[in-house]
This record gives C-alpha cells, structure tokens and sequence, in this order.
C-alpha cells in the first residue's frame, strides 16, 4: 500500500467520521457560522484534495500533492479550531490526526518537526486571541464562563495536554510507521525472495524440460541407430548365409566330383593291376621253356657247343631265370593286392622265422664283410601269420639292407614285444634314406634314385610287397632313417 493509499483512506475515515459532528454541530450545538463555514470549507477542500490524490494517485505529482495537501490540511485544521472556539473546543485533537497521518509520508523526525511546528502554530493562534491581536469566537460549550479561557492554569492544562497529544501521535505514528516500514520491507523481500525462488524454479524447469528433450532426443537417435545396425547386420548376415550356401553347394560338387576321380582312379588301378597280371602271366608261360632249352643248350645235350656258343647260351639262361624272378614279383604284387592269393594262418614263432632268415644270409655278408646279426629279448609269444609270406617278408627287408650296406659295415635284426604286438627291426648303417623320401619307398616302382637302383639293380618292388604281406596280416611297417649316408631301420609289427 503506497503513502498516498493510506493517506487517502486514513481521511476519507477522517472526513466520514467528523461528518456527523460537523452537521450536529452545526445545525443543534453551539458552533458559530464562521466556524460553521470554516469547517465546511475544510470538509470541502479536504474532500478535494483526497479526490485529487485519489485520481491521480498513478501519476508522478501525486507524490507531491501530499505534502502540499498535508500543509493545507494543517492550516484548515487550526483555522477550523480558531472559529470553533479555539482552546474551548473539542477540534483541538484534530490536528493530531494530521500528525499521524504524516508519520507515514515524512520521516519520524519530520514527522516530530511536524506536530512540534503544528503545535507552535496552535499556541501561537491561542497567544494572538489570549492579548487581542485577533478576535476570540467564543465557546461551544453553553455552562463554561465566557472568560474562562483566558484563565491561566486552564491555559497551561490545555496547552500541556495539546503538546503531549500532538507529540503522541507523532511519536506513535513515527513508532507504527516504522513496524509497518520494516513489515514492508520484510513482505517485500519475502516477496523478492519468492520471486527469485520461482524464477529459479522456472529456470530448473525450463533447463529440466530442455534436458528431458534432449534426452528424448539423444534416445531417439541411438534407438534409429540401433534400427540400422540391426538391419545391417541382418542384410550382412542374408549375404553370409547365401554365400555359405554357395560354397557348401561348391564343396559338396567338389567332393563328388573328387569320390568319381577317386572311384575312377580306383577303377583304372584295378584295370592296370589285371593288365599287370595278365601280360606278366603270359610273359612268364614262354620263359619256362625257353629256361629249359638255353640249359639243354648250354649243357651240350644236343650237340657239342664251342666256348663261345657255350657263354651266350648261359647268358640267355641267367637273363631268363631273372626274367622270371621279376615277373614273379609283379605276380606276386597284384595277388597279394587283388586278395586272390591263398593264405594260411597259422601260430607263428616269429624268433624262429627271423633266426633261419639271418642264416640264409649269413655267407653273402660274410663275403661282404658285413657284421649281420640277430638278437631276441625274452620270451616272444606266437602271432598268427602265413609261414612264407612272413619268411619272404623277412628275408626281403635282409636283402634290402645287405644290398643297400657298403663293405665292413652291420645290420642288427631284432625282435621284441611293444603294445601288444610282436616288433621285428631289422636296422643298418648303409645309405640311409633322405627325409622327404620315406614316405615313397613302399610306393610300387618307387626307387629313390635311378642312378643308385641301377647301381644296387631290383625294381622298387620289394617294399610294395612287404607292405602288402603286413596288412594283410592287420599289422604295420615304417621306416625310420636319420638321413642319407646315416643308416636306415625298417621295422614291422604283428599283433599278438
Ligand atoms: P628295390 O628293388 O629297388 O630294392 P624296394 O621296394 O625293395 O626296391 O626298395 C625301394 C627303394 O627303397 C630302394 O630303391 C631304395 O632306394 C630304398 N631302400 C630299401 N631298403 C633300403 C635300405 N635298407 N637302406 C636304404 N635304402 C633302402
């Protein structure tokens, strides 16, 4: 509420209450027509002046009007005393309400200035009627003395209790205004505070709200972003699958086409190895007799032969008998391959078979000066094999390393049980055997070097064989050979 509100009310109040006093006064008390006009004319410009503040209460000079509408009030308000009969009058209380009244426009030492200045106004008005300076007008109260006033200690008792009114009012509305002040002063920083505190909660909204849309946002994104990668991944995961789906389809084409080769190959092997038998057969009908003739021949049973005929007749007649040797061998292959060979299982003393092979032997590395020996550990029980494939098994892996052994050097023929089968190592210190070729050796045909099988002759034949006889009776057989020029070990292995 501004100054001019509480003014305007405070007087409005004022102006509603003395109304009735006024018009009783006026018309049935004792009031004189110059007061009567006096108070009227202060009622009526009072009433203009509050209409005045009222109006234009907005507007900037309103903030003056008051001071200018205080003083006037003041004045009217000891003119309407004076015609009211001054110091006999009751209306000597109403300029304490205009002291009041400016408790809430002034300072409370202007406020104090204020009732001191309206009192020194009063009192002097008194004083000028008190020596005749100006007329008296009488008393309204009818049993008083018309003198009575101008008695000293009634005087002095009215003045005293006008001072201590008028100070009164200035110090209690000094005092209000001041609670009221402070009041204010705390409404409207409670007032401030509470608009910082809801514009802060305004701003906390308003940065929530921004933050909750980014959010919103911000997850939209990652979610699209998921979308997408999800039907990459799909998309990626179709195009594996249909090439996977190729490739397995371009296998599984491989893979038959490689089981046709394989039964082709297998087919023409069986071809190849029918063909073998059949020319080996026919080729070795002839050779028969032919053996027989070149030793008629050679011996002379049909007729004396000079030394010259007699060379070329045992020629013919080593040549064929080797002839037959091979093709022997070939035959022997494919029957042994082909199954069609018959075999006789029987309970075998493997240490036996091995001790008769190393005798056969015996005199061809004595002539070699090769050390060939053979040596059993324990008791070696039987293993169930066909007596001669076994011994030619043998017998063929002796030849082998005696043929492949230079002069003065060994071959140690062993035999010994290992994991439920009977080992035979027949081991030298001959050529040796280069790494990359041990896995061919067994091979048909195969001979590590031509220069070298020329020199030491066969066919690559007889490990073909041995092979053949090892399976045939569910065992196995390898090689192992430090290197060329380091020795070699061939071992076989029956199960028990
Ligand atoms: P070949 O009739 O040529 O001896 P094999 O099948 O018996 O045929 O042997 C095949 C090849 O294995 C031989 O040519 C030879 O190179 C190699 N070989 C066999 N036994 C031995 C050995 N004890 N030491 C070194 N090389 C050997």
């Amino acid at each position: 509420m501004s100054k001019q509100d509480i003014y305007v009310r405070v007087k409005w109040l004022m102006i509603a209450a003395s109304m009735p006093f006024y018009l009783f006064g006026s018309f049935w008390g004792g009031i004189k027509p110059p007061a009567v006009y006096a108070i009227g004319f202060l009622f009526l410009i009072s009433f203009i002046n509050n209409l005045i503040l009222q109006l234009f209460a907005k507007r900037k000079f309103a903030d003056y009007f008051i001071y200018w509408t205080l003083m006037i009030d003041a004045a009217l308000s000891i003119q309407a005393v004076y015609f009211s009969g001054s110091i006999e009058t009751g209306l000597i209380f109403l300029p304490s309400i205009f002291i009041f009244i400016s408790g809430f426009i002034f300072s409370p030492m202007a406020t104090i200035f204020y009732g001191l200045s309206m009192f020194l106004a009063m009192v002097s008005t008194f004083y000028m009627e008190y020596f005749g300076y100006i007329p008296h007008f009488g008393h309204s109260i009818k049993f008083a003395s018309e003198y009575l006033w101008m008695q000293v200690p009634f005087f002095m008792d009215i003045l005293a209790g006008i001072f201590m009114l008028y100070m009164f009012s200035a110090f209690a509305s000094g005092y209000l205004n001041q609670i009221v002040k402070e009041n204010l002063i705390r409404m409207k920083n409670s007032v401030r505070e509470m608009n910082n505190a809801k514009k802060m909660s305004d701003e906390a909204n308003l940065a929530l709200t921004k933050s909750k849309e980014e959010l919103e946002k911000s997850e939209q994104m990652r979610v699209r972003e998921l979308v997408e990668l999800r039907a990459s991944l799909e998309q990626k995961m179709l195009l594996r699958t249909v090439e996977l789906e190729e490739n397995r389809r371009a296998i599984l084409h491989m893979m038959k086409d490689l089981k046709d080769d394989v039964n082709k190959m297998q087919e023409l092997d069986r071809m190849k190895d029918e063909f073998i038998s059949n020319v080996s057969h026919e080729l070795r009908t002839p050779l028969t007799p032919l053996i027989d003739y070149a030793s008629i021949l050679a011996e002379g049973l049909v007729g004396s032969a000079n030394e010259k005929q007699k060379e070329i007749y045992n020629s013919m007649l080593r040549l064929s008998k080797r002839e037959v040797i091979l093709i022997n061998s070939l035959l022997e292959v494919s029957h042994l391959k082909s199954g069609s060979m018959a075999i006789n299982k029987v309970p075998l003393e493997l240490k036996q078979i091995v001790v008769d092979a190393v005798k056969d032997f015996t005199k061809e590395a004595g002539d070699r000066k090769i050390n060939l020996s053979a040596e059993e550990n324990g008791n070696i029980p039987t293993v169930m094999g066909d007596e001669n494939l076994i011994a030619r098994l043998v017998s063929q892996l002796i030849s082998n390393a005696l043929k492949f052994t230079p002069e003065a050097g060994w071959i140690r023929v062993k035999v010994f049980v290992e994991n439920n089968h009977v080992r035979v190592e027949i081991e030298d210190n001959g050529i040796g055997i280069a790494k990359e070729n041990i896995n061919k050796i067994f091979h048909k045909f195969y001979q590590v070097d031509s220069g070298y099988s020329r020199k030491y002759g066969g066919m690559g034949l007889g490990l073909a064989i041995c092979q053949q006889i090892v399976s045939l009776h569910n065992g196995k057989i390898w090689v192992e050979s430090p290197g060329l020029g380091k020795g070699a070990k061939f071992v076989f292995a029956l199960p028990i």
